[in-house]
This record gives C-alpha cells, sequence and structure tokens, in this order.
C-alpha cells in the first residue's frame, strides 16, 4: 500500500496558520510583510511561478512587488534592482527567479543580496547557518520537503536517504538539512548526481529517496526497495496532444504499491515551496520590525 504526502493538503493547513498571524499584524495596525520579486528574462516557467508566488501572497494578505526585466539585461541593471531592494525599508525578503538568462553570472548577484532578505536561503552566510544547524533561511524546496514529512511524522533519523541531483536550490540543501543533528535530520545521506556510477547500488538499498532530477519517470520502480519513502520533486511538462500535463521525476505507476508513501506531482512538493517562501518572508518581516519594535 503506498500513501500520498499531500503536500497541497499541508500547505493548506500551513496556509490557515500563516494568515492568522496576518490578522493579529493587522490587528497591531503593522505594516504587512512584503516580498519583492525579480524577474529577468521571458522563461515560461519563471514567469508561471513568480505568478504563483505573487497569487498567494495576495491570498494570504502579504504585499508583493514583481521588477520585470528584459532577457537581455544586463547583470548590472539587475545589480541595480538587487540594491534598490536591499535599501527598500519596505521590503522585507526578496527573491531573484532562477533561472537567469545565460550572460547572467548567478553568484554575483546572489553575493550582492543582503543576507537578511534572502528569503531563499541561498546567500553564503545563510547556506553556511544552514550547514552549521544556525537559525536562518532555509531554501523553501528544502524546507518544504522536511515540513511535509515532520507533518507526516514519518521518522528521518537513523535511516538512510539516497538524494538524486545535487543543484544549489534543492538537492544540496536537502542533503545537507537531511543530514545535520536535528530533530529533523540525523539521517545518514547519499548525494547522487549525474558523476555517479550505478546509481541503482545506491537506490536499491535508500529507506528515502529524494528526486530532484528533471526529467520525467527518472526513477522507476525496479530502482527501489519495498517500503521506500519517495519524494518527487521533479515538475516536467509533457504535451500530450492539444494538451499539456505536469510529470515528475518519479515513474508514479512502476512504483505504486512498492514505495510506503510518495508525493505527487502536481500537490507534493510545489505547494510546499511556495508556502514556506512565504513562511520565509514572515520571518524576515519578524527579524526587521516586529520583534525589534
Ligand atoms: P538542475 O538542472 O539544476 O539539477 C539537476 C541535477 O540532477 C544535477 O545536479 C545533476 O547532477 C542531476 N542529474 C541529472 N541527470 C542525472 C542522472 N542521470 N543521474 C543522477 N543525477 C542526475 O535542476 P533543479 O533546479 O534541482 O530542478 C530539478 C527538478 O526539480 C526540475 O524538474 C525542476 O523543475 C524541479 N523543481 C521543483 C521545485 C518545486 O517546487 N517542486 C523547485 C525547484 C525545482
Amino acid at each position: 500500500m503506498t500513501q500520498l504526502l499531500n503536500g497541497k493538503e499541508i500547505a493548506i493547513k500551513i496556509k490557515q496558520e500563516i494568515c492568522e498571524e496576518i490578522e493579529k499584524i493587522k490587528h497591531q495596525k503593522k505594516r504587512l510583510p512584503h516580498l519583492g520579486i525579480i524577474l529577468s528574462g521571458n522563461n515560461v516557467e519563471s514567469i508561471i511561478y513568480v505568478n504563483k508566488k505573487i497569487q498567494e501572497c495576495k491570498n494570504i494578505g502579504l504585499s508583493c512587488s514583481l521588477v520585470e526585466l528584459p532577457e537581455n539585461s544586463s547583470e548590472q541593471k539587475i545589480l541595480e534592482e538587487i540594491y534598490k531592494m536591499n535599501n527598500n525599508p519596505f521590503i522585507d525578503g526578496f527573491i531573484i527567479q532562477l533561472p537567469l538568462p545565460q550572460h547572467i553570472n548567478v553568484d554575483n548577484l546572489i553575493l550582492s543580496i543582503n543576507p537578511d532578505k534572502d528569503v531563499d536561503g541561498f546567500h553564503p552566510e545563510n547556506f553556511g547557518k544552514m550547514a552549521l544547524n544556525m537559525n536562518t533561511f532555509i531554501p523553501a524546496t528544502a524546507y518544504g520537503i522536511i515540513t511535509l514529512l515532520q507533518k507526516y511524522k514519518i521518522k528521518i533519523s537513523g535511516k538512510h536517504t539516497v538524494v538524486i541531483g545535487r543543484s544549489r536550490i534543492v538537492g544540496l540543501p536537502i542533503s545537507i538539512l537531511m543530514s545535520i543533528q536535528n530533530d529533523f535530520g540525523n539521517s545518514t545521506v547519499t548525494l547522487t548526481h549525474t558523476y555517479t556510477k550505478n546509481l541503482f547500488f545506491y537506490t536499491k538499498k535508500a529507506d528515502i529517496i529524494i528526486v530532484a532530477v528533471g526529467s520525467p519517470g527518472f526513477l522507476t520502480g525496479n530502482m527501489i526497495k519495498k517500503g521506500a519513502i519517495l519524494i518527487d520533486v521533479g515538475i516536467n511538462k509533457i504535451n500530450q496532444g492539444i494538451k499539456t500535463m505536469l510529470k515528475g521525476d518519479i515513474d508514479f505507476d512502476s512504483i505504486f504499491g512498492k514505495a510506503s508513501y510518495i508525493t505527487p506531482v502536481p500537490g507534493g512538493i510545489g505547494p510546499m515551496t511556495i508556502i514556506m517562501l512565504i513562511k520565509n518572508t514572515i520571518k524576515a518581516a519578524y527579524k526587521r520590525l516586529y520583534k525589534s519594535n
């Protein structure tokens, strides 16, 4: 029997808690948390993600501002927008939507974000703090995975986790979080990537598998052991005639019945990611405004 880890449902519950928090802030007549977003270029998926983030801010009552820049914007132009957000006292936290056009050096941009406003948790100061188990902003997707596992009371400690994919936004942070000495960590983690030989060898032994590769149906039933817990981060667009479908990195049909848990796509890690970004924005606002007042 395979149980779905319903990220959509959990995200709605977290959203209700956040809405109560926002009501308290309103009641105290304090300024509402404000998320800034910088979007450069016309990557269709990025535009969809940004719209979802803005919509969720509106639903919850957060204010939000979007700076849209054309595909051919220079790095300097994006840096100028980052400095404006760093210095804008009404913006509590902001993100630069990734990926960016090829000619942009992402590292330069991330390094120029004020770490106190870095609600994606990508700045090395925040990433380092996360690795050292210090209080900081945790990258939203990794934060969403940990939270979902916690909400379902799935024990991570002592389990063997295999992470497939080592991107700085998903694979790397989740591999660190699962392994650190913490209530949600203490797992033995194997981080695999394109250079990993014989991936089967690792996945077959794993208690938990987190897949963030970007390849539809990449992980199949014959690659897992019975009872494995599967987290599917992948979001892949598949054209079926005139329809477009979303498919994860896990071949749902071949694992169903063999795995103990799986996150569906859509409705798994996606909604958790957005709500965790909002949680990080509120944390930034608290840090800057409310607690210090
Ligand atoms: P990425 O392209 O930056 O990284 C992919 C990783 O997969 C790389 O580290 C690479 O080494 C690894 N990889 C590729 N082929 C492999 C193979 N054959 N064996 C082992 N490892 C392999 O991707 P990303 O930004 O981490 O995104 C991955 C997927 O997750 C995409 O589908 C993306 O859309 C999705 N995503 C979803 C969310 C969400 O909110 N659910 C958030 C971020 C990314």
